[in-house]
């Protein structure tokens, strides 16, 4: 019972309430997904079965990190435990119950990409405005009635949506989202919605499955809780319905997936479905030192929407949070670069204690770029995946129809691929055919002389009959065998081999990685089942994080805030803290999609253990032309008592300053990490940024609202701020361009605040 002793009384108390509903709703780092993983070794060294057990995480990754932690406690019985993200985990049971449903068992998992294709295909069919119809567009909106559990018939009926739609124009969308369920099924595929939606279906529709799995799963738990979506939250109700044990962690402060339909209403409801519910409260945050603690509770307060708690460290107070500014994203990676490199030297650090945050993919060439000119090692994290790459989809794609030879999109993908003169208008012929007499592509494919007119190239039967000489042979030989032999036999390695350009041969090697990706699985003796159906079943699954062989490795993690949840490094850098980039442009026009951005925000900083920098550009290249960029209200927000400014960085002015900087850094990889001769590049006199021109430009929530000149701030006077409403002015401290000032506000109390960042008026 010794693990229990790392716990506190309340965390305790919560693993020990092992029977009935328990729901903890608390701040970040306060141990929630502790309490999960101890739950779970808890309940297993009390003699629960393993396979009794089922936990959702929120990544595949947190998964099998909580699987080794319960594997040192409790040993290999962690094994059987049923955990993983929604989708892998239904996507699971679904393999076992789909026929009930009336999808095969080897069904396709279509990824966005196909979800899109499929829809193109619609869209043109129709002859639909691609620019009123987007496929994005579209194919959102489906999700959101899937996730919401809206099939296409109440789509289609629903006399809000139809006049939604109809007031967009867009009448035509309850017919796309019941042809793309079509053609789906059609195919033997589901999307990732259909993943949950179905396995609704399959509940609802089936007591009997419903009940096998309710006696299967006695113990239940979901972390990050407020991120499910509807579809989701009826799911764990159903299948928790009997025996009721069912614990559910999260913080509404870090919703962060409302755009997806995550809702805060899944937390509300549960209290509702479960009067006799038992609630711990965790407030403590072991995480991060009280700086870092103190900024997330200063930053959250600013929204109204949330559940009140308390969250304290009881950590040293740590370093104040760094805010950097740069003149343009290229010097923001370098300045972000810079300082990795100094800490590391300095303070003894690893490479992969560090993590850049930034609001958008985009924002990570500019900090690539300056960590590869320092040579900096580091890995980005949720980027295009492995598994998305063309050469590895087209290979794939041969093994999925081996698989579900009616899966149309692999079909389309490869039935020319490698050429063999089957062109674009034979491939629309064997649609139009499919569709004419109810039947596949595939069977199309096969007898070409009896449904298609005129003369078939005579390559579409050899292409049918070579798919199912695949199908005998995956059948009889191993993962890896037959894989090879697909490989070879379909054309795919000959022709990437044949193309000797850097690409091409990089695609042939990345064909060469995933065979041995397969080669290994092949070989694993912890599972039975080890034909290339299995290695196929989870692959549209999958991402890089999954894939990775060197997760150990010694790097600088880079990724989105979004794909950060639930990480801890010693050290965050979190980017682009500019208006329009992050809050997004997009957040501006309502207070909910502006609070969702500020717990984004509070998600980010609330990664850091020890030390927090923010920075920021003044301009950046946005669509190629270069913009200026103001600071972030975010950081006006944050209370000026637990800021360090770092303005080193000098304006880019001359190409004699870059190779001034780039010799500078050159000088300082070549070192030994001693440290001591290190010193920044001094720019004593760094151009100031004038204060009005920082906050010239009218600001977005309240339109009428003009920041004046506070140059002139003297204590005493009357203030007005854009959020705070009015106040009195009681100390002004600090040299300019930095002074802070203590305001006292009528509304909110007293504030410490940077006068440059502070959107004020004199009254
Ligand atoms: P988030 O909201 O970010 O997901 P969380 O509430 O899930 O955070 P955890 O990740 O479980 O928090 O815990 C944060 C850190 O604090 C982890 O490193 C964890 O090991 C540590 N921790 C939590 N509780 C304790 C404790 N009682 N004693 C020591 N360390 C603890
Ligand atoms: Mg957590």
């Amino acid at each position: 019972m010794d693990y229990l002793a790392g716990l506190n009384p309340e965390q305790k108390a919560a693993v020990l309430q092992t029977k009935g509903p328990v729901m903890i709703i608390a701040g970040a780092g306060s141990g929630k997904t502790r309490v999960i993983t101890f739950r779970v070794a808890h309940l297993i060294n009390s003699g629960v079965d393993s396979f009794n057990i089922l936990v959702l995480t929120f990544t595949n990754k947190a998964a099998r990190e909580m699987r080794e932690r319960i594997n040192h406690i409790c040993g290999p019985e962690a094994k059987n435990i049923w955990m993983g993200t929604f989708h892998s985990v239904f996507a699971k049971l679904l393999r076992v119950e789909a026929e009930k449903i009336g999808y095969p068992s080897n069904f396709t998992i279509y990824d966005t990409d196909d979800s899109k294709s499929v829809l193109r295909a619609i869209l043109k069919e129709m002859n639909l405005d691609d620019k009123l119809y987007a496929v994005n567009f579209v194919l959102n909106r489906i999700s959101a009635a899937k996730n919401n559990l809206v099939g296409w018939q109440e789509y289609q009926q629903n006399p809000q949506i139809q006049a939604d739609d109809q007031s967009g124009g867009r009448g035509k969308l309850g017919v796309i989202y019941q042809t793309y369920v079509q053609r789906c099924y059609r195919a033997g595929a589901m999307d990732f919605d259909d993943l949950l939606y179905k396995t609704n279906e399959l509940l609802k529709l089936h007591p009997d499955v419903l009940n096998k799995y309710q006696q299967k799963f006695k113990y239940l738990m979901v972390d990050e809780y407020q991120d499910t979506n509807f579809s989701q939250y009826l799911i764990v109700k159903r299948l928790a319905a009997v025996n009721e044990n069912i614990c559910v962690v999260g913080d509404d402060a870090q919703s962060i997936y409302a755009f997806r339909g995550a809702n805060i209403q899944n937390i509300l409801n549960f209290e509702k479905d479960y009067p006799d519910l038992k609630v711990f409260k965790l407030e403590q945050n072991y995480r991060s030192t009280q700086n870092i603690v103190n900024v997330a509770n200063s930053i959250i307060a600013n929204n109204k929407d949330q559940l009140k708690k308390n969250v304290f460290s009881e950590k040293e107070s740590g370093d104040k949070i760094k805010v950097m500014r740069a003149y343009s994203d290229n010097e923001e990676g370098k300045t972000v670069a810079e300082s990795i490199m100094q800490d590391r030297s300095s303070n003894g650090m690893k490479w992969n204690d560090f993590a850049i945050l930034y609001r958008t993919n985009a924002q990570s060439r500019s900090m690539e770029e300056a960590l590869r000119k320092l040579n900096i090692p580091y890995k980005i994290y949720g980027g295009l995946s492995f598994y998305q790459r063309k050469e590895i989809k087209d290979l794939i794609a041969y093994f999925r129809l081996t698989f579900n030879p009616n899966d149309e999109e692999a079909l389309k993908r490869v039935i020319n691929y490698p050429k063999r003169g089957i062109g674009d208008t034979t491939v629309d012929k064997i649609v139009v055919a499919a569709d004419q007499h109810n039947i596949t592509l595939f069977e199309v494919v096969l007898q070409p002389a009896q449904y298609l007119d005129g003369k078939a190239p005579a390559a579409l039967q050899a292409f049918g009959t070579m798919i199912q000489s695949f199908q005998v042979l995956a059948k009889n030989q191993s993962a890896y065998d037959a894989a090879l032999y697909i490989a070879q036999h379909s054309g795919v390695l000959k022709d990437l081999y044949a193309d000797k350009s850097v690409e091409g041969l990089n695609r042939y090697e990345n064909i060469q990685e995933l065979l041995n990706g397969i080669k290994e699985f092949s070989e694993r003796e912890d599972i039975e089942e080890k034909g290339l159906d299995v290695f196929m079943q989870d692959v549209a699954l999958l991402t890089n994080d999954d894939k990775d062989k060197n997760k150990d490795a010694d790097t600088v993690s880079l990724m989105t805030i979004h794909s950060s949840k639930g990480l801890e490094f010693p050290q965050v850098y979190v980017v682009g803290l500019e208006e329009n980039l992050f809050p997004s442009q997009m957040s501006l026009n309502s207070r909910s999609d502006l609070e969702e951005e500020r717990r984004l925000f509070y998600v980010a900083v609330t990664r850091a253990e020890r030390k927090l920098s923010i920075s920021y550009a003044t301009s950046r290249f946005k669509f190629g032309t270069l913009i200026n960029s103001e600071p972030s209200r975010f950081l006006d927000e944050i209370d000026a008592k637990y800021l360090e400014l770092d303005y080193s960085a000098k304006p880019a002015q001359s190409s004699f300053f870059d190779d001034e900087r780039s010799a500078w850094s050159r000088k300082d990889t070549n070192k030994s990490s001693g440290g001591d001769t290190f010193s920044k590049p001094k720019p004593a006199s760094a151009a100031p940024v004038k204060t009005t021109s920082i906050l010239a430009k009218a600001h977005v929530v309240s339109k009428d609202f003009k920041v004046s000149d506070t140059s002139n701030l003297q204590v005493g006077m009357q203030v007005e701020h854009e959020r705070f409403g009015f106040g009195k002015v009681l100390t002004l401290e600090g040299t300019k361009p930095d002074i802070k000032a203590t305001i006292f506000f009528k509304e909110i109390g007293q504030k410490q605040l940077l006068l440059k960042f502070a959107k004020l008026s004199i009254v």
